[in-house]
C-alpha cells in the first residue's frame, strides 16, 4: 500500500506472454486447498478489496476529519497540531476502553505489546493493569477490535488523544481517565467520542465526498482490475457486495472499470462486468438474517418501495438482501462460492462460519510484511535456534534435578531480538506476529481464509482450473521429532548474552 504508484501499470498478462515465476508480492497463499475449477461464483467485497485506498493518504484524510469533528464538539484545539504518522498503526490491534491502552494480543487474548498513548508499557507494569498479561477479549463491551484499514485512522487519533491529555498539565491523570476541575472524562467516553466522530464523517458522507473530489489521489486504479473480471466471467458468475452506497460505489466503479477502458475498445458499463450488484449489504449481518432486499433505481440512486421478489434481472442493483438471497438470485451453493474481501470478520470470518462459503483475504500489508521478512528473516532464525537450544538445556533434567540453569542471558537475548524484529515493521510492529508469537490477526487468518494474497489482483497469475494446494504443517510433536535428529550435529556457545550455535 505504501508505494501508491506501484499498481498503476499496464495490464500485465496475455494468454500468449511467456511463463514467469510469480514472485511473493504475485502469489496466492494457502491455508486450505481449493480447486479454482469447481468455483462456480467469484463475490467481491468493494472497498479496500477491488477499490484499493493509497496509503497514507486516505488514512491522513479520515484522521484529519475525525479528529476536526472531535475538536467542533468540543476537545481542545491544541489537538490540531496533530498529524497522522503512517508508521505507528498496524490492524488488528486492541483498545482497552477501561484504562485507555492499545494492545497487540495473540489468539488466546495473552497480551504481546502494550502502549499508552505513545508510551510503550513494559514487564512489570503491565501486570498493574492486567494481572495475567491476559485480556478477555469476548468482552466487547470493554476491548474494541480495530479490524478494518478504515479503523487506522481513529487508532492512532485514539492515541493521539491520551498522549495529549497525560501530557497537558491541566488535566490530572487517574486510573481510568482525567480530571480536570470539577469535570472526568474517561478513557470510555473519549473512545466513544472518537467512534462517533468516525461514524459521523462516514454518514454525513464528507470521507466520500471528498474521495470522490479527488479519486487519483486516493484510489489506486489498476488496469488490471478489468482485464480480471472479464477473464473470472468468461468461466464462472460474478457479484459485487459492498456495504457503501449506491451513489459511492457507483463513482468508485465507474473510476476502476470504465475509465480504465482502452482507446478503441468499446464502452463497457461497470454493471456489465457482474451478474449481480448488492450495495448497503450490511455486513456482517448480511451473511445471516440479511435486510430487505430492495432495487435500487440506478437514474437516481434512490431506494425503490417494497421488497424485490423476482428473478435475477441483468443490470439491475439491489440494495440490502442475504447471502441466501445471493445464492438464489445466482442459483449457486455456497461451497461454489469464493469470496473475496479485506474484512477479517465481516468479510471472512461470517461467510465462512455461518455459509461454509470458500474465502480469499486481501491483506495488502502482505507487500511490506514479505518485504522485512526477507530482510530480517536472520532474526527469526536465532530466535528459532535459541528454542532448540532451551529445550537442549532442561533435555537430561527431570522431576529428581536440583539443578537450576541460568537462562536469563537467553531469555534477553529473545526479548532483544522480538523487540528488532518488532521495530522493522513499524511502531506497534507487524500485523502477524511479535517475535516468535502470532498475533490474533494472523490466527484468525489461518483459520477462516482459505487463501489470502496483497491484492485480488494476483488471481491473474494463475489459471481457473489451478489447484490450491495447503503446505503439509507439523505439529508441535512431529516438529520436536524432526529437530532433535537435526541438532546432534550442532555445537552451541553462549557469551555476555549473545548464543552462537555453529553447525559441524
Ligand atoms: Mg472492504
Amino acid at each position: 500500500m505504501d508505494s501508491k504508484d506501484a499498481m498503476e501499470t499496464d495490464p500485465i498478462v496475455s494468454s500468449d506472454a511467456p511463463r514467469v515465476k510469480r514472485g511473493f508480492d504475485q502469489k496466492v497463499f494457502v491455508n486450505r486447498s481449493l480447486t479454482l475449477e469447481n468455483i462456480k461464483c467469484y463475490g467481491f467485497d468493494m472497498d479496500y478489496t477491488m477499490a484499493m485506498y493509497k496509503s497514507p493518504d486516505y488514512e491522513s484524510l479520515g484522521f484529519e476529519l475525525i479528529r476536526d469533528r472531535m475538536v467542533s464538539i468540543g476537545y481542545p484545539h491544541e489537538l490540531l497540531r496533530y498529524t497522522y504518522d503512517p508508521s505507528f498503526p498496524t490492524r488488528g490491534l486492541v483498545i482497552d476502553t477501561t484504562y485507555g491502552n492499545l494492545l497487540k494480543v495473540d489468539s488466546n487474548g495473552n497480551i504481546l505489546v502494550c502502549s499508552h498513548g505513545f508510551c510503550f508499557i513494559k514487564g512489570e507494569d503491565i501486570h498493574k493493569y492486567y494481572p495475567n498479561k491476559f485480556i478477555q477479549r469476548d468482552d466487547t463491551e470493554r476491548f474494541y477490535i480495530l479490524n478494518t484499514l478504515f479503523n487506522l485512522s481513529e487508532t492512532y487519533l485514539y492515541t493521539c488523544l491520551v498522549d495529549f491529555f497525560t501530557r497537558c498539565t491541566r488535566y490530572t491523570k487517574l486510573l481510568k481517565g482525567y480530571q480536570h476541575g470539577d469535570l472526568f472524562m474517561s478513557y470510555r467516553s473519549m473512545f466513544q467520542d472518537v467512534r462517533d466522530a468516525m461514524d459521523f464523517i462516514h454518514d454525513t458522507g464528507i470521507l466520500k465526498e471528498r474521495t470522490i473530489k479527488n479519486l487519483e489521489k486516493y484510489v489506486v486504479k489498476d488496469t488490471n482490475l478489468p482485464v480480471l473480471l472479464t477473464r473470472i466471467k468468461e468461466v464462472a458468475k460474478v457479484f459485487l457486495a459492498t456495504n457503501s452506497d449506491y451513489n459511492y460505489t457507483e463513482s468508485i466503479m465507474k473510476y476502476l472499470l470504465e475509465s480504465n477502458a482502452k482507446s478503441g475498445s468499446p464502452k463497457k458499463s461497470w454493471h456489465s462486468f457482474f451478474d449481480l450488484v448488492v450495495v448497503d449489504t450490511k455486513k456482517p449481518l448480511f451473511f445471516a438474517e440479511g435486510t430487505v432486499l430492495r432495487q435500487v433505481d440506478t437514474h437516481t440512486g434512490k431506494l425503490r418501495i417494497g421488497t424485490y421478489t423476482g428473478d435475477l434481472q441483468h443490470g439491475t442493483v439491489y440494495s440490502g438482501g442475504s447471502s441466501d438471497i445471493v445464492c438464489d438470485l445466482l442459483d449457486v451453493k455456497g461451497k461454489d462460492i469464493l469470496y473475496v474481501g479485506d474484512h477479517i470478520f465481516g468479510d471472512i470470518l461470517k461467510s465462512k462460519k455461518r455459509q461454509g462459503w470458500k474465502t480469499f483475504l486481501v491483506v495488502p500489508e502482505l507487500i511490506k510484511e514479505l518485504q522485512v521478512w526477507e530482510e530480517k528473516k536472520n532474526l527469526f532464525e536465532e530466535l528459532k535456534r535459541l528454542d532448540i537450544f532451551l529445550a537442549e538445556i532442561y533435555k537430561h533434567l527431570d522431576s529428581g534435578s536440583q539443578e537450576c540453569p541460568d537462562i536469563r542471558a537467553i531469555q534477553t537475548r529473545m526479548k532483544v531480538l522480538t523487540y528488532r524484529m518488532d521495530m522493522s515493521y513499524g511502531q506497534m510492529g507487524s500485523l502477524l506476529r511479535s517475535g516468535s508469537r502470532q498475533t490474533l490477526f494472523a490466527s484468525q487468518l489461518m483459520r477462516y481464509a482459505d487463501l489470502y494474497s496483497s491484492t485480488c489482483i494476483n488471481l491473474l497469475h494463475y489459471p481457473f482450473n489451478y489447484l490450491f494446494m495447503a503446505p503439509p504443517v507439523l505439529m508441535p510433536h512431529e516438529v520436536a521429532a524432526q529437530n532433535s535428529a537435526d541438532f546432534c550435529s550442532s555445537e552451541l556457545t553462549v557469551t555476555n548474552n549473545i548464543v552462537t550455535m555453529n553447525r559441524s
